[in-house]
């Protein structure tokens, strides 16, 4: 453990540690067919998540209206950004917005998921209760619901129709004999439980609460009031820590376990979390494909990714590197008050060492950022695939809010921010385009998206508090 006590050895902690904006790109970084070896998960896992999803739909859009015109498919946008693009000053290339501030259910990358796990479990307790076939036995194919996917995918692009729902997969139960009276009545007397500093927790709440199923967040008191104050109305449990997030997830976790009718959703470990994120790569690839837009080595692809404890970010990245190979660079962006994955993989030390030991209080203005140790599930299994790393000040996102008001009229939150920062990062390291082959020909024809990861559930007064 060498970072430990003398770390303002190493020239690079003693930045972190003094907080100052600073990028790090893995050396030991490896191409996607030894890092998605090295991860020693399976890309079933992302089709099997896929495939649930295709069949919760009509489930989705009647619970979640505004899912409607996407078919019960939680997908975002994808839209160039050319007067965001001159404000950061990017000549090269192009930059394009990834919407998931605007993704229904719950405003944030959450919905990806945290949805998924919660209907993962739901569906569990139906076919345990023999409630419903499993897939496997009414012979569903997955390529018939990715399929799909694909046409609703589509439809989220402007100017492609929207098909209609005769392509029903045949014979699937339509799941939204969810909303039936023995299935409510199962859900009722089941709870899921997690531990949450916010967009988590409203996630996992919300889509419980639609399936009638009991939920229990565990929040920091530190957690934004609006966020406990709509759980709670929705007859959601809200109990509040004053310690730590860490030790929130632990009280939560503790409960749980002592329950068989207790689901717990682990932020840090959780596959089904994981699974959920990485259908947005397939989703991303179909909507390039759409606008046109080549990814291959010779136009790269340039993924920002906000990270908190980096299942978002990581399950994204899974689902990104088994659309485009070595042609998608993942950056991860954290704050500089918390760059837990960072120093995990930096160190090695992935989840045994905390950014309080930097001397760091993980206090910003970045919600869903402020987490000092990182998953270490996804820093040991994914950092061969994760490119690099930033770290951003508290005012340069909220900076980085204002601008993306002033030029594209968006509000998004302070941690969604942090993505816009990343293209600077890229375009200025020449020891990683020099190692990356990075010529300024690709980067001319390179594609670099700015994840927006959060921002349309924050109530209005508090959006406009970012911009004064
Ligand atoms: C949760 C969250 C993230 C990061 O996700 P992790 O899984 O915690 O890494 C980024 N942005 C927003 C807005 C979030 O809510």
């Amino acid at each position: 453990m060498a970072v430990r006590g003398d770390f303002r050895d190493d020239p690079f902690l003693a930045r972190l540690a003094d907080q100052e904006p600073s990028a790090w790109f893995n050396p030991a970084v490896t191409t996607t067919a030894a890092g998605l070896v090295a991860s020693e998960l399976s890309s079933d896992i992302v089709d099997d998540a896929a495939a649930r999803l295709e069949r919760f739909a009509p489930w989705i859009a009647q619970a979640f209206p505004e899912t409607g015109d996407a078919r019960g498919v939680i997908e975002s946008p994808l839209h160039a950004a050319p007067d965001m693009q001159r404000e950061l000053g990017l000549t090269a290339g192009r930059l394009l917005l990834k919407r998931d501030d605007v993704l229904p259910v719950s405003g944030s990358i959450k919905a990806r998921g945290g949805v998924h796990e919660v209907l993962e479990y739901a569906e569990s307790l139906v076919m345990e209760a023999g409630l419903l076939p499993s897939p496997a036995e009414v012979g569903e194919s997955t390529n018939r619901a990715a399929e799909n996917d694909t046409d609703t995918v589509q439809s989220l692009t402007p100017g492609l129709t929207v098909a209609g729902h005769e392509d029903e997969v045949a014979g699937i139960t339509d799941y939204r004999v969810f909303s039936s009276d023995p299935f409510r009545e199962l859900m009722a007397e089941h709870r899921v439980v997690v531990g949450s500093t916010g967009n988590l927790g409203l996630s996992i709440g919300i889509t419980a609460a639609a399936l009638g199923l009991q939920a229990t967040v565990h929040m920091s008191t530190h957690a934004q009031a609006w966020k406990k104050e709509l759980l709670r109305s929705l007859g959601v449990e809200v109990v509040e820590h004053s310690t730590d997030y860490t030790a929130a997830v632990e009280a939560g976790r503790k409960a749980a376990q002592a329950d068989p009718t207790t689901h717990f959703v682990d932020d840090e470990h959780s596959v089904s979390l994981f699974a959920g994120y990485a259908v947005a790569g397939r989703r991303l690839a179909r909507q390039l494909a759409n606008q046109e837009i080549t990814v291959d080595v010779d136009h790269p692809l340039f993924v920002y990714l906000p990270c908190g404890i980096g299942g978002a970010p990581g399950g994204v990245a899974y689902g990104l590197k088994l659309e485009f190979g070595d042609a998608v660079h993942c950056v991860f962006a954290e704050p500089t008050a918390a760059p837990c994955m960072m120093l995990g993989v930096y160190t090695g030390l992935h989840d045994e060492i905390s950014v309080a030991e930097l001397g760091l209080d993980t206090h910003t203005v970045a919600d869903g950022l402020a987490v000092g140790r990182p998953s270490g599930f996804v820093g040991r299994r994914m950092q061969g695939l994760i490119e690099g790393y930033y770290t951003v000040a508290d005012q340069r996102m909220k900076d980085l809010v204002k601008a993306l008001y002033a030029t594209e009229g968006i509000l998004a939150e302070p941690s969604a921010a942090a993505a816009l920062d990343g293209p600077q990062w890229i375009t200025t390291d020449a020891d990683y385009r020099q190692r990356m082959n990075l010529t300024d020909q690709r980067l001319q024809n390179a594609t670099h998206i700015a994840w927006l990861t959060g921002g349309g559930m924050v109530p209005e007064e508090i959006q406009r508090s970012y911009l004064a």
